[in-house]
């Protein structure tokens, strides 16, 4: 009897590590920063979507949205895609849900890498028309709807890709907005990432999400440009660069500041890419690079392989609209859109690891 009680608790141990390391994964793919994100997402609908794990498992499972998440990267071609997640406030005392997963949706409010507001639907609406992000969802008007699929599940197209930001959206975006709360993960000085959210109308005034509090005017952003690194034919990783300061981008640029690609190298280009390979600066001519590296930059003009030109250490170059910066044959980057995957997403990466025993009831 105590051997099989050991047993048991073993067994629930272990899965409650793997449930913690899932929800790991989700965290590192959600953000605020509309330039980062893929798609827009009411976390409240995706848990209940109990059909995407086969529809015999808890009424709501946060891990739900981790299949969803793993949808939008094969939809859109980016293995670490982000979502900018909206969980309703009532989640937080949802008695559907675990302690573990109403603690983890706090801590991610707490740290800006969700929105935590009462009326999550209304706000990713908005926050739609503000960014021009597409909504994933079945329950309102959206540009893809979950369903059930290989790997757990797919998103199914409803309507075309909102074009960009609204005006309203794009004024906003221009700015720094500043929350009187000082401990806010937002809008407050304690911010992880570096790009802001886009604020909340609230009788046209901009204000805080999480807070309900108008915003304070900061002044003007520097204005910016995302660019996105495809490695081996599958583009892994947008990244920012802004008008403030130079983006580095290397095996392992100094100080982990900068574009990190070592974990996606084979070993030859382990060999050839220098840890700081490239710098990516934004200059009233555009976006600019510069080489920093041993082995040179070739960058492909209009994207094409004939038309290249090769940057030796030092040499800089302003990029063209489809311009491809290649670091080593199959490492390279440029502007967002210039540059797509060209074969698909292998593995579904945020649930990839767990087992379906994760979904059954506990
Ligand atoms: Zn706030």
């Amino acid at each position: 009897m105590a051997a099989l009680l050991a047993r048991r608790l073993g067994s629930l141990g272990l899965m409650r590590f793997e449930v913690s390391q899932v929800l790991d994964a989700i965290e590192r793919r959600l953000g605020t920063d509309p330039a980062l994100g893929a798609g827009v997402i009411d976390v409240a609908e995706m848990m209940y979507c109990a059909d995407l794990d086969g529809g015999q498992g808890r009424p709501a499972n946060l891990l739900r949205l981790g299949l969803v998440i793993d949808a939008l990267a094969r939809q859109v071609g980016e293995e670490q895609v982000y979502a900018y997640c909206v969980v309703d406030k009532s989640l937080l005392s949802n008695q559907d849900l675990t302690s573990n997963e109403r603690m983890v949706m706090r801590r991610w409010g707490d740290d800006g890498l969700v929105e935590v507001v009462p009326g999550a639907a209304q706000r990713v609406a908005e926050i739609s028309d503000l960014t021009g992000l597409p909504v994933i969802s079945r329950a309102m008007p959206a540009t893809w709807a979950p369903l059930p699929g290989a790997g757990g599940a797919v998103l199914n197209p409803r309507a075309s890709i909102p074009h960009g930001p609204n005006q309203v959206g794009a004024r906003m975006m221009s700015r720094w907005w500043k929350c009187p709360d000082p401990e806010c993960g937002l809008f407050g000085p304690m911010r992880r990432s570096a790009g802001l959210p886009v604020p909340r109308l609230r009788m046209a005034q901009p204000s805080c999400p999480r807070h309900d509090a108008p915003l304070q005017d900061g002044g003007p952003r520097p204005p910016q440009q995302v660019l996105a690194v495809r490695v081996d034919g599958v583009i892994r990783i947008r990244f920012v660069v802004t008008a403030a300061q130079p983006v580095v981008v290397g095996r392992a640029p100094e100080n982990g500041q900068g574009v990190v690609l070592g974990h996606w190298l084979g070993e030859e280009a382990l060999a050839k890419v220098s840890r700081s390979h490239v710098s990516v600066s934004l200059t009233q001519q555009g976006i600019q690079v510069t080489d920093l590296s041993m082995n040179g930059t070739t960058v492909r003009l209009g994207g094409a392989a004939d038309g290249e030109l090769a940057l030796s250490k030092g040499a800089h170059r302003v990029l063209g609209a489809s311009d491809i910066v290649e670091l080593f044959p199959g490492v390279e980057f440029g502007r967002l859109g210039a540059l797509s995957s060209t074969r698909s997403l292998d593995v579904s990466s945020v649930v990839a690891e767990a087992p379906t025993m994760i979904f059954r009831p506990t």
